[in-house]
């Protein structure tokens, strides 16, 4: 297909963003962060996530190796990187922002066998490298972007990220030199109690980096405390990057102060200089107020989460950020305590009064049997105890099993995705998953347009009738049984697709009792804490 003509401030921009020594250093952050302040100098800009796997998406992947799959509009099951570029610049990322291994070979394996490369031996280098180059290119292209700033998984060295560093290497040469620069966020540790900052690490980084023909133009170091001169210095040297270009990239209040920590330093020069851009007037707007809503806070709401995937938080990182929000919307600090529903089972449901201690109780996300008993309970134990009860996606669905089991006089009743031969399949497979083989891609996915029903606690909250939120199931409510729990007192107060699907439901003449079968979760950003969050947490404040 022919790319649109190009934008308004001359060719797009290419930002690359590596990372060396370990993983885990936050090169998320300073990705977006380097995005908001360009956004905020008036550029367009968006980001693009490499993840060098070979899977297709992260959709397959185990939350709690990997951490959340984020959904998109469009119904990408993406890396959770793309939430933190959504949250930090707010523009809605498309699948096409998260490129993997798996989905350029898929691309070229299939143009091999449309005959595009005929005559050819297909290899690494060009074609690989190729597909790379062309698949950002049309992005930059698609969205008319001034800058891109692109993000690679891994740490350098990782055999996987090869191809993908050696696109970058020879984009600087397609693109030239004014339209590409190299960030390399790396760590300088402390070991002992003097405090002196190591370097080694560093060097030997930018060494691995150069190997493939790379050379950083912005080092953006972590460390615990900012930088010392000694240690830029030595960095400076070693790394042959000029002393204003290694950022000090210290630890922060809270991670949407790392825009300001970054321009502090002169960052947005630098970039713009080295680029020839012109020389940006930076505003703020309300960024910087919304950043310190993070750290001026008093008091706590504590809230517990109950689910399957609790050793690692990053597989719920959007619930709680969109939590963190909320909070800082009204000033208060979450004290989050991630429980095991697996524990409260097998003659264990004395632990659920526990839960007593907490302000709120949010059910998040998640498939299979598992440690659903447990949750199907914390559901019950928050509807009879008047505890705020936030369900999300499957804490949505137990929230429905719970209520038709101990308010509906349904006692058998279960989700057929614990249990296939359940007699009172208040949750079911949406019809249309029946035939559905394959699991990539194939759940109810991205945005869906939800009408909210008017009279109800989702219209106040959303002070609209309609609304757009993101999904990823494959089963729903089973209004058969509409008519027994309505009566009963459960109120389901919004639908999509015309009424066949059943969005929210909540419990009048409870403190709050709220559950959606979307992830609202993907729709809050700081400052804009996303509406069901908000007022679950709000109610939780006044417990
Ligand atoms: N397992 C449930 C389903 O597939 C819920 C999914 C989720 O929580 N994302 O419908």
């Amino acid at each position: 297909m022919q790319s649109k003509a190009r934008p308004r401030n001359g060719p797009c921009k290419f930002i690359f963003v590596t990372g060396g020594v370990m993983s885990g250093l936050g090169k998320g952050v300073t990705t977006s962060s380097t995005a908001k302040l360009l956004q905020l100098a008036g550029y367009k800009v968006s980001c693009v996530k490499i993840d060098p796997y070979v899977n297709y998406d992260a959709g397959t992947m185990n939350p709690v190796a990997h951490g959340e799959v984020f959904v998109t509009d469009d119904g990408g099951e993406c890396d959770m990187d793309i939430g933190n570029y959504e949250r930090f610049i707010d523009m809605p990322m498309t699948k096409e922002h998260n490129i993997t291994t798996g989905r350029v070979y898929m691309d070229v394996i299939k143009a091999e066998r449309e005959g595009k490369y005929l005559g050819q031996c297909v290899q690494i280098i060009p074609h690989v490298t190729d597909a790379i180059k062309k698949t950002l290119r049309k992005i930059a292209d698609d969205e008319g972007l001034d800058i891109m700033v692109v993000e690679c998984g891994g740490t350098v060295g990782d055999i996987e990220s090869l191809p993908f560093l050696e696109a970058f290497r020879q984009m600087e040469l397609d693109q030239g030199l004014s339209n590409t620069l190299f960030i390399h966020v790396t760590l300088a540790p402390v070991l002992d109690v003097v405090g002196e900052q190591k370097t080694k690490p560093t060097q030997h980084s930018v060494q691995e980096l150069r190997r493939i023909g790379i050379q950083p133009d912005l080092l953006a170091v972590r460390c615990k405390t900012p930088l010392s001169a000694d240690a830029r210095r030595k960095i400076s040297l070693f790394g042959s990057v000029e002393e204003k270009c290694v950022i000090s990239c210290h630890d922060a209040p809270s991670i949407y102060k790392v825009p300001e920590v970054l321009e502090a330093q002169g960052v947005l020069s630098a970039i713009t200089e080295r680029l020839g851009l012109r020389k940006p007037a930076l505003r703020w707007g309300n960024w910087q107020s919304i950043a310190d809503s993070f750290s001026n806070q008093s008091g706590m709401v504590k809230i517990a989460i109950v689910g399957k995937y609790v050793t690692l938080p990053d597989s719920y990182v959007s619930v709680y950020h969109a939590l963190s929000h909320a909070g800082a919307s009204i000033g208060k600090k979450i004290e989050i305590q991630w429980i095991d529903s697996e524990g409260f089972e097998n003659g264990a449901a004395e632990n659920l009064a526990q839960l007593k201690n907490f302000d709120g109780i949010l059910a998040p996300g998640g498939f299979g049997k598992r440690g659903s008993e447990g949750i199907i309970d914390a559901a019950n134990f928050a509807r009879v105890n008047d505890i705020p009860y936030l369900g999300i996606c499957f804490g949505f669905q137990l929230a429905i099993v719970a209520f038709a089991r101990h308010a509906g006089g349904l006692t058998d009743a279960n989700s057929s995705e614990l249990d296939p031969h359940t007699k009172n399949p208040v949750v079911d497979f949406m019809p249309e998953q029946r035939n559905v083989h394959d699991m990539g891609g194939t759940m109810r996915l991205g945005s869906h347009k939800i009408s909210v029903a008017a009279g109800t606690k989702a219209a106040k909250l959303y002070a609209s009738n309609t609304i757009e939120r993101r999904h990823r199931h494959r089963y729903e409510f089973n209004q058969r049984y509409l008519d027994l729990l309505t009566k009963k007192g459960l109120v389901l107060s919004a639908s999509s697709d015309s009424g066949r699907r059943i969005e929210i439901l909540e419990i009048p003449n409870h403190r709050f009792y709220f559950a959606v079968q979307y992830h609202a979760e993907f729709s809050s950003r700081p400052g804009k804490p996303e509406q069901a969050f908000d007022a679950f947490v709000k109610a939780a404040a006044r417990r």
